[in-house]
């Protein structure tokens, strides 16, 4: 889960209380991705209301809505239920920076868990803690059906880490022109984009073990 800027465009369809369009808006707003796993894999997906309908967030308020894949929506929907007044960081406020906030760790190994963490641990606000508690849920959950689907996304996150794990030993050991190693440093960075999968993980596991590189300067910003 990072940042995500809302698209200041408004489907008109809303304005006559219609989704015509809508699921399009934002998929595209969110880069192909479901908002809270950052899965791109994902074939159905759930316009989702992030304040309830009924409350003042709005059915067709453009604000309000959010694309999430069928996974997602189905464990937010389990941990809102059992979680007394659930808090979720509202991913398009960019008054918090998600992945300052929280630390998303994972090494690109088979048959790994992943870890999500707040980065502080005492005093992290409710929604914080809310909102790492679902993250975990997603990718670990571990009862009935649904565990099926974490593993297969938690195994889709270890993929795509392999691959930027790949390009940082190309650029270590593989790369004898400066010609080359700024082609990588390319690919580098557009791995690391706000466009690519599990951008979450990709950015942490640059900050837990690049800290002080070149690395650093290759990850997004998220300056609204
Ligand atoms: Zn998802």
């Amino acid at each position: 889960m990072i940042n995500i800027i809302r698209d200041p465009q408004i489907p008109d369809a809303l304005s006559k209380n219609s989704f015509d369009g809508v699921k399009e808006a934002l998929i595209k707003m969110q880069h192909y991705k479901c908002y809270l796993c950052e899965s791109k894999e994902s074939i159905t997906t759930h316009i989702e209301h992030f304040k309830p309908k009924s409350q003042k967030g709005g059915k067709y308020e453009w604000q309000n809505l959010l694309l999430a894949c069928d996974h997602c929506n189905s464990i937010k929907n389990y941990v809102a239920d059992k979680i007394e007044g659930f808090e979720l960081l509202d991913c398009t406020n960019f008054d918090t920076i998600i992945t300052d906030e929280i630390a998303f760790y994972c090494g690109g190994m088979p048959r790994e868990k992943v870890r999500i963490e707040p980065v502080i641990s005492d005093g992290a606000s409710k929604a914080i803690q809310d909102t790492v508690n679902l993250l975990n849920q997603i990718f670990n959950y571990n009862s009935e059906s649904l565990a099926f689907d974490a593993k297969a996304l938690t195994d889709e996150a270890i993929k795509e880490l392999k691959k930027l794990m790949d390009l940082i030993h190309e650029y270590e050991f593989n790369s004898f022109s400066e010609e080359k190693k700024n082609r990588l440093k390319l690919d580098i960075k557009d791995n690391l984009s706000v466009e690519s999968p599990f951008t979450a993980f990709k950015i942490w596991f640059i900050k837990a073990r690049y800290s002080g590189t070149e690395f650093m300067e290759l990850l997004p910003t998220f300056d609204e």
